[in-house]
């Protein structure tokens, strides 16, 4: 998919406004994270290569700011993992000619032990890590990384970023029921977030359809309690509350409601379509399934939305 690189800007709880980037096709990754909001990832990769040419999205990049679109930041990330863009400075540094909106990277930080890697992210201005797991038993639980990459390695480069890297980290950690949502696991977060130093810590967990039907959320309660065990930089972003409705929301969540109302379809089905990138999808869908317009569905392997039916 390279007709429509950009997409947004989308409301983001981190970022604000988010003008988002795809640096890759759908759905090249390192990880077939369990929890993925955006499908299964067919065949990991480690490899590097210019998925998509920076020329190609510089263009596009260029023509959507030109149209007067101003967001909080320009983000790096959305269908699969940005770094295995080979050609990653040359377009964070063809993102800083163009304009000074702040850059931010959304990456799964399973390359970071690449010296190529830490380099190519020096121009960002802010990069968001994920650490899901603090020991190679639940990182390949969780996240079902490709076989080239082992714990220690990804835990490795963490650490060696942090030692080289002048702009701001801001570490993600997605918590599943059952599989590191201990207190003692916590924990451990907290030795392994003392030694990478991140500006800011997210708590996320499964508020939002994932891979596989059976990954369980935990609380907000609880979310919150982990996050004074690891300290005051530490927040929720799971997306428990509900979102400011407006009126451009209001007219893309018809469509969706309309196509919703003649069958069940796939965030895949929504996004091709609608024209609206998978990441925009789920930014519509947030608010549906809070009051309870939409719903999801589970059958042979698949997540689908359908129109909530009234009891
Ligand atoms: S959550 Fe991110 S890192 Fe994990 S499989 Fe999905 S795109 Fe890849």
């Amino acid at each position: 998919m390279t007709d429509n690189l950009i997409y947004g800007p989308v409301p983001s709880r981190r970022l604000g406004l988010s003008l988002g980037v795809d640096l890759v096709p759908y759905k090249v990754c390192s990880y077939n994270c369990t929890y993925c909001q955006i499908g299964t990832t067919p065949e990991t990769t480690i490899e590097r290569k210019p998925y998509i040419p920076a020329h190609m999205i510089l263009d596009q990049l260029s023509a959507r700011l030109k149209e007067g679109v101003r967001p909080d930041y320009i983000t790096l990330g959305g269908s699969g993992e940005p770094t295995l863009n080979s050609q990653m400075a040359d377009i964070i540094s063809g993102i800083k000619s163009l304009t000074d909106i702040p850059v931010t990277v959304l990456t799964n930080g399973s390359l970071l032990s690449k010296k190529d890697v830490r380099n190519d992210l020096a121009g960002a201005d802010v990069v968001l890590p994920s650490f899901d797991a603090c020991d190679e038993k639940t990182f390949f639980k969780i996240n079902r990384p490709d076989s080239h990459i082992s714990f220690t390695d990804m835990a490795r480069g963490l650490i060696e970023f942090r030692n080289v890297y002048s702009g701001k980290i801001w570490l993600e950690i997605f918590i599943v029921k059952g599989l590191n949502d201990t207190e003692s696991a916590i924990k451990k977060f907290k030795q392994w977030t003392d030694r990478f130093s991140p500006e800011k810590i997210h708590l996320n967990t499964a508020v939002r359809p994932t891979a596989e039907s059976d990954i369980q959320r935990v609380s907000e309660e609880e979310l919150e309690y982990f996050c004074k065990i690891l300290g005051g930089n530490a927040e929720v972003i799971a997306p428990f509350k509900k979102p400011v409705v407006n009126e451009e929301l209001m007219d893309t969540e018809k469509k969706i409601l309309n196509m919703l109302g003649r069958r069940p379809c796939t965030l895949a089905d929504i996004s091709a379509g609608l024209g609206l990138h998978p990441n925009e999808v789920l930014k519509y869908a947030d608010p549906m399934i809070n009051r309870q317009t939409i719903e999801i569905l589970h059958a042979n392997g698949k997540t689908f939305y359908r129109k909530k039916i009234d009891d």
